[in-house]
């Protein structure tokens, strides 16, 4: 990792102004999930033990750049309170007069979160005013703290914007996550595994090009699989297909021969439903009139057999409608295969990927879980993140 941290600045008296990413699920005012504020702990205890003031900032939801009370942060304040088991002020606007006298009170050892800050029409517009205003909040001493990785392919003004006014550095989520996704890119342990799945091709077609360059074997399932399918001339029946996509996967396929594995079975249903019935068939028995909602139990066990060798997977995308448990069995089995693996760098990334990993209770074998959804595959796609390319090299 080639980019400041917060360990290599002194921040003793400063007020630090953390990007954080607090968008976490609310329900009748209260914090439902607290995955995402818990991992942005270390980072803020770090900065209090070594005695800094810390203002927050976050997005929550997609207001539209004006107050919307359904997504306030206040419920977050509170959280964050008993979780660092001290006050947490809030203030209720992201700028503005309210928001300057609070971060003007501050002391070292201090708290502050701000309002939305896409209650602001200049947050996703990254506005400079914006943006100015926000970093004047740390003072002329201030220092700026890029912790939210997940946002970080986002050009806004929490993000990008400020670290024109601020010097500006890495926090340890930040860190954890070039550090993991950066090794995908440059020298990975080999063999390197990727398994791709997801929904659609046509929204990662980025990741599969730069992941069949960079990675030994790419195994592909999930309904993307079914553009594949279709391009190789077999029958997918009323599985979601892509057409639009059948002539990349072909160049794909070629791209990739050797490298690319499909899968060699699937569960069929016939109808989308979690009750539907539903038969393993090979690929090249799919029927007219059912579709593809799961690989099989032959195609894991190749998966799987072909990921015991390897020194470093990266996993992204469910291999089947796992949200139906009747077809979560191959996400499941994909997940317990790379928790299985003890001498491979396992990584994961993507909300709905992550979000399997933990349901086949398997979240703590994984070498590391990606707080990035879009982030994350921006980052493999070897694409330059805003909000990292703005960050202080070493
Ligand atoms: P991630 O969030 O991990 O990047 P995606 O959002 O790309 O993953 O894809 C997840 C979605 O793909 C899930 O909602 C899942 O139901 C769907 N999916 C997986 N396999 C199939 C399939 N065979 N047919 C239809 N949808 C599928
Ligand atoms: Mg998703």
């Amino acid at each position: 990792m080639n980019k400041k941290t917060i360990r290599d600045v002194n921040v003793q008296g400063r007020k630090v102004l953390v990007r954080v990413d607090f968008n976490v699920p609310l329900k009748d005012g209260r914090v439902v999930d607290d995955t995402r504020i818990r991992a942005a702990m270390p980072t803020l205890q770090y900065l209090l033990d070594h005695g800094a003031a810390v203002i927050l900032m976050s997005h929550l939801g997609r207001p539209k750049g004006s107050p919307d009370p359904k997504y306030s942060l206040r419920p977050v304040a509170e959280h964050l309170a008993q979780l660092l088991g001290q006050a947490v002020r809030f203030a209720p606007e992201p700028v503005g007069p309210q928001a300057e006298a609070m971060a003007r009170d501050l002391r070292p050892g201090d708290v502050l979160l701000l309002e939305n800050t896409r209650f602001h029409p200049g947050e996703t517009k990254n506005d400079p005013e914006f943006a100015r205003q926000l970093a004047a909040l740390a003072g002329p001493e201030g220092l700026f703290v890029n912790d939210a990785f997940g946002t970080a392919h986002r050009a806004h003004a929490s993000v990008v914007g400020v670290a024109q006014y601020l010097p500006a550095v890495a926090g340890f989520l930040m860190e954890k996550e070039l550090t993991f996704l950066g090794r995908l890119l440059s020298q990975p342990d080999r063999p390197f595994i990727a398994i791709l799945g997801g929904a659609k091709i046509s929204d990662k077609i980025g990741v599969i090009r730069s992941l069949l360059v960079r990675a030994d074997r790419v195994l592909i399932g999930g309904g993307m699989a079914n553009t594949f399918l279709k391009a190789q001339g077999k029958e997918v029946g009323d599985s979601l297909v892509e057409d639009d996509a059948v002539p990349e996967a072909r160049a794909l396929l070629d791209a990739g021969e050797g490298k690319l594995f499909l899968p060699v079975d699937v569960v069929i249903a016939d109808r989308f439903a979690v009750d539907a019935a539903k038969r393993v068939v090979s690929v090249d028995e799919v029927s007219p009139g059912w579709r593809i909602l799961d690989i099989g139990p032959r195609t894991v066990a190749r998966f799987r057999e072909i990921c015991r060798e390897a020194r470093t997977v990266f996993w992204n995308g469910p291999m089947g409608v796992f949200e139906f448990p009747p077809f979560a069995e191959g996400t499941f089995a994909i997940a317990r295969a790379l928790a299985e693996l003890e001498r491979a760098v396992t990584i994961v990334g993507g909300g709905d990927s992550v979000a399997a990993v933990r349901q086949a209770n398997v979240a703590d074998k994984i070498t590391h879980i990606s707080t990035g959804g879009g982030a994350s595959l921006e980052f493999v796609e070897g694409k330059p993140l805003p909000g990292v390319e703005v960050l202080e090299d070493r």
